[in-house]
């Protein structure tokens, strides 16, 4: 059997639903989703693999037009990145309307060459009728050959938006396993995100050393998520520091690591979190010290 592999960059001003988009067409949560803009700065991949085909989308930054030298960094990254990615998928919210940011990266496209495909994302908010504006406003962007109306939130379209996208994919072998669904397992990603919180509070007493071990991720009835993690360190000492007087430190750790997580994965989270001394932990209570944070 030929197999099918390639890769897709999501292009879109913030907030349009890239991220939801790329859980959608993955099947599960891999990218930052957030109410807030700009919450994905950096690539992430997700995989979908259906079949001989292997889509392996690019979650691009929001472009602007370049006002300091970190928007011009960002413009720079897309214009890399697209020239990296087989196709280009352009996402532009519906509901919002299409506004000068989207005519911008649609001009942005066009002067790149990019084969683009654009889809108009969230019309679970419209009626059908504002719905056709949106797409005769995409029209009007002409950029890319074909236009999909989605849901990325209800999955509406999803399916006949993917089935295009792999119908263009370039023969080659598949770079993912099957069950891969990003580059960076969900774990690593929550690991990093509580090890993040940890440094910012305790940059010069945390010794490098230390260490985020997440035990258990589990997403409950309702889109609840509880994660259960320990901190390690080395001796006792980094331990009573990393706890803090009373608790204190450990649960603004805890507390600023849930915030983000939450944006992580798009939902509410239980966080547990437990710091370990890692020699001779064996001998000494599993829980040395054991926190909730809601
Ligand atoms: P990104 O910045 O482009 O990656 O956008 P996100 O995926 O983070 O989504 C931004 C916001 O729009 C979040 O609150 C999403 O829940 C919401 N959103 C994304 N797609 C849809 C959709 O199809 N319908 C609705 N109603 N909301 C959506
Ligand atoms: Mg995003």
């Amino acid at each position: 059997m030929s197999t099918r592999c390639g890769f897709v960059a999501l292009a879109g001003r913030p907030n349009v639903g890239k991220s939801t988009l790329v859980n959608a067409l993955v099947g599960g949560p891999v990218a930052a989703v957030s109410p807030r803009p700009q919450t994905t700065r950096r690539a992430i991949r997700g995989v979908r693999t259906r079949g001989e085909n292997q889509l392996v989308l690019v979650d691009l930054p929001g472009l602007q037009r370049p006002r300091d030298l970190m928007t011009e960094r960002m413009a720079k990254r897309l214009a890399q990145e697209v020239e990296e990615a087989d196709h280009v998928l352009m996402v532009v919210d519906a509901a919002q309307g299409i506004g000068p940011g989207d005519r911008y990266l649609a001009e942005t496209l066009k002067r790149l060459g990019a084969p683009t495909t654009v889809a108009v994302n969230k019309i679970d908010l419209l009626s059908k009728v504002r719905t056709a504006e949106a797409l005769l406003a995409a029209e009007r962007l002409e950029v890319g050959e074909e236009i999909f109306p989605i849901s990325a939130r209800t999955g509406e379209g999803v399916e006949a938006l993917a089935a295009h996208l792999e119908s263009l994919l370039p023969e080659g072998p598949h770079l993912f396993e099957p069950q891969q669904r990003s580059d960076q397992p969900l774990e690593l990603q929550i690991a990093e995100v509580i090890r993040e919180a940890l440094l910012n509070r305790l940059y010069d007493e945390v010794p490098h050393a230390s260490e985020v071990a997440v035990e258990e991720v589990v997403q409950r009835e309702g889109g609840r998520w509880y994660i259960k993690a320990a901190i390690w360190v080395e001796t006792d000492s980094q331990r009573a520091i990393v706890i803090g007087k009373g608790g204190r430190m450990v649960k603004a750790v805890g507390t600023a690591a849930r915030k983000a997580l939450e944006l992580l994965l798009g939902g509410p989270v239980y966080l547990e979190l437990t710091v370990r001394t890692r020699k001779g932990w064996r001998g000494e209570p599993a829980a040395l010290s054991q926190l909730r944070i809601e």
